[in-house]
């Protein structure tokens, strides 16, 4: 499938969960990879739609941004862009949880400097729900999978659990660094490995898309 005019939704970056109105629960994802997809998308002559949590990058231009905060907002915009999109690339670093309850005011240190508990709660599986409302196969489904150890073993076993067509597996390191190095799976078993620039590394990661037909 050629990118040509086609529609390519990314998501990229942390999501941060309030927890009062001045704090979060959040990670360290600058987004450079998701806006490095989404230029190499562009440069490829889809139309790209990029669903970005908080980032101090610029959209690339001739990309169209929708800014969101939380996982929920993120879910939302994807699920309303989903219709006639013909490839997703889930580049974003979700918050697994939640704060279970977000305080009104400040949250105050307790009298006598006690503990805190928070109380989390699981936030959906974007991919996933974009997965399990696809027909046909369409649209395209690519994931990341950033793994501290057993990377190989621990991406396809999400590969499959998600329903994707393809994932790249990458470190902690690819966090916030302009350099990264991928192992990309796809569910026939094929597999390849790249180091390079995230511009670099997203120019292959496209092309390999485009390859899934
Ligand atoms: O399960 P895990 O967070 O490791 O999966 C990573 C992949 O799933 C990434 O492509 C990420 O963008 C996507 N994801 C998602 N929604 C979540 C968690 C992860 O789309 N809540």
């Amino acid at each position: 499938m050629s990118l040509k005019g086609r529609a390519v939704l990314i998501t990229a970056g942390p999501t941060r969960e309030p927890l009062d109105p001045v704090r979060y629960l959040s990670n360290s994802s600058s987004g450079k990879m998701g806006y490095a997809l989404a230029a190499a998308a562009r440069r490829r002559g889809a139309r790209v739609l990029l669903v970005t949590g908080p980032t101090a990058l610029a959209a690339p231009s001739g990309v169209r941004a929708v800014r969101v905060t939380t996982a929920r907002e993120m879910l939302a915009a994807c699920l309303r862009a989903l219709p006639g999109t013909d490839l997703v690339i889930g580049a974003a670093a979700v918050a697994d949880w939640r704060p279970a309850r977000v305080s009104a005011g400040k949250l105050k240190k307790r009298a006598g400097g006690g503990a805190m508990t928070l109380r989390l709660t699981p936030n959906p599986d974007i991919l996933a729900a974009l997965a399990a409302r696809r027909t046909g196969g369409r649209p395209r489904l690519v994931g990341f999978a950033l793994e501290t150890s057993e990377r190989l073993a621990r991406a396809r076993d999400k590969m499959r659990r998600k329903g994707l067509d393809m994932i790249v597996a990458n470190g902690p390191e690819a966090l916030d660094g302009d350099r990264s190095t991928i192992d990309v799976l796809l569910p026939d078993g094929r597999r390849w490995s790249r180091s390079g620039t995230k511009a670099a590394l997203a120019d292959e990661i496209v092309q390999a898309a485009e390859a899934l037909g």
